[in-house]
Formats: structure tokens, C-alpha cells, sequence
């Protein structure tokens, strides 16, 4: 279970977000949706232990990561991160890119061939990064990230660069990973088509406050505000 606790986070003074607090039960799919600039990367940023809050906490199967005079470092989270560009390694092959996610003692064993089976990409392995579609370059670092079998996984925009007849099928396929892994999962998206298509939760995020938590069927048929009416229905 992952418990995001009343995180005030700021840049130079300025607040970005203001008291957000919801929680994403073990296993469990959820996606902050929100327009651009509400917050969201800020907010993955700080679950990862990359930006330090203000205030609140974030708590992972009962392990306090940051609080009151706690900031664990990101590396000992055991918490992944998908990036919206995929920041693969140019240089390196689509194998060694997933090993490099292992202890070094394991990259050489069955373990990278293995991820790669599991985001259906184990006839790439020796490819080079710009030899990939922008889907494929996606299910390398979501490899990567599960390599060390992290306790949550989060993607930021992870399907913006992919054009629409892509992204369907990416992510309907990193669905199918995350599920099979039983990994919890925060998805940032200003897109309500894929927040509501995906998730198991939904929390909606405008201005740095969440304005609703909820299933999708809930945030679809019961928006609480006007303004998420027309944003769910796309008219924002
Ligand atoms: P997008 O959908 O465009 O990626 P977002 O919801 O991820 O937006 P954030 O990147 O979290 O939004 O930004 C929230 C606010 O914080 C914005 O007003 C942004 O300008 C500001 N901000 C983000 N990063 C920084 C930074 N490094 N320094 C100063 N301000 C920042
Ligand atoms: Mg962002």
C-alpha cells in the first residue's frame, strides 16, 4: 500500500502543491490525472524521494520513506520510475539497458531475458535504443524498472510520444505487465481517456489540490465540480 500524506510541496518558495493525500491499496493501479502544470510530475518527483515536500509524508507498506525528519534516500525506495522520454542508455542494447536495473552480480544470469520475455520484447534484446519504435523504447524502461522488483512503479506520461493507433496497444500491454507483476502503480496523465481506460482509481489533481478520488465509473458518472465534468468529457 502506498499512502501519499498531505505532501505541501513548493519550488523556490512557490507552492505547487498544497496538502495532497490519497492512498493506492497494494497491487493496486491509480492515475493522477490533471492538466498541465497542476502538479503531477512534482508529486511523482516527491514519491520517489527526488523533490523534498514541505510537509506530509509518504508511507510504502508501512515504511515511512519521507516525514518528519525522515528522507530516505531515492535508491533505497524500492521505487521505480518510468520517464516520459524513456532515458534509456544510447549506447548500450536493449538487454544490457535492462540489466543495468539488476545488482551486477545478476546481469549476466537468466533475469534480463527473462523481463524481456515479460514486455514481449525478447527478440530485441540486442538491438540499440534508436533502432526502436517509441512503444518498444517504453517497455524497455518499464523492464528496467521492474528489474529489481520495486514495491511501486510510477509513469510519468509514459504514452504521450506514441501516436494513437500505438498507444492503445502499449497500453493495454503494460496493463498486462504491471497486473501480472501484482506491482502498485501510479500513472500521471493529463489524458482522461487513458486515466479512466486503465486504472482502478483515479484521483484528479487541478492547481495542486486533488478535487476527487475515486473509480473511474465514479469520476465519469459522478463528477463532484463542474469543471471535472468538462474536463472528464474532454471539454477542457
Ligand atoms: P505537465 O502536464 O505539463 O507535465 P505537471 O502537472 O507535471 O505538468 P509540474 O511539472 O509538477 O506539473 O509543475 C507544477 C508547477 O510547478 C508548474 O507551475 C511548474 O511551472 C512549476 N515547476 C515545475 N518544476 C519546476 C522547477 N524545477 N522549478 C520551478 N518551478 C517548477
Ligand atoms: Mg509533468
Amino acid at each position: 500500500e502506498l499512502q501519499v500524506r498531505k505532501v505541501v510541496a513548493a519550488y523556490d518558495g512557490a507552492p505547487v502543491l498544497h496538502g495532497v493525500s490519497f492512498t493506492v491499496p497494494s497491487g493496486a493501479f491509480a492515475a493522477v490525472l490533471g492538466p498541465s502544470g497542476s502538479g503531477k510530475s512534482t508529486l511523482l518527483r516527491t514519491i520517489a524521494g527526488l523533490h523534498a515536500p514541505l510537509e506530509g509524508a509518504i508511507v510504502v507498506g508501512g515504511r515511512v520513506l519521507t516525514g518528519p525528519r525522515v528522507a530516505m534516500p531515492p535508491e533505497r525506495r524500492r521505487i521505480g520510475i518510468v520517464p516520459q522520454d524513456a532515458a534509456l542508455f544510447p549506447h548500450l542494447d536493449v538487454r544490457a539497458n535492462v540489466a543495468f536495473g539488476l545488482p551486477r552480480a545478476q546481469r549476466g544470469g537468466a533475469r534480463p531475458d527473462e523481463l524481456l520475455e515479460m514486455v514481449g520484447l525478447a527478440d530485441l534484446a540486442h538491438r540499440m535504443p534508436g533502432e526502436l519504435s517509441g512503444g518498444q523504447r517504453h517497455r524497455v524502461a518499464l523492464a528496467r524498472a521492474l528489474a529489481p522488483e520495486p514495491d511501486v512503479i510510477l509513469l510519468d506520461e509514459p504514452f504521450s510520444a506514441l501516436d494513437a493507433s500505438l498507444r492503445a496497444e502499449v497500453r493495454a500491454q503494460i496493463r498486462q505487465v504491471l497486473r501480472r507483476a501484482r506491482t502498485t502503480a501510479v500513472l500521471v496523465t493529463h489524458d482522461q481517456d487513458e486515466a479512466l481506460s486503465m486504472a482502478d482509481i483515479v484521483a484528479v489533481l487541478d492547481q495542486g489540490r486533488l478535487v476527487q478520488v475515486g473509480p473511474p465509473e465514479e469520476i465519469y458518472q459522478e463528477p463532484r465540480s463542474r469543471w471535472l465534468a468538462q474536463f472528464v468529457g474532454g471539454a477542457v
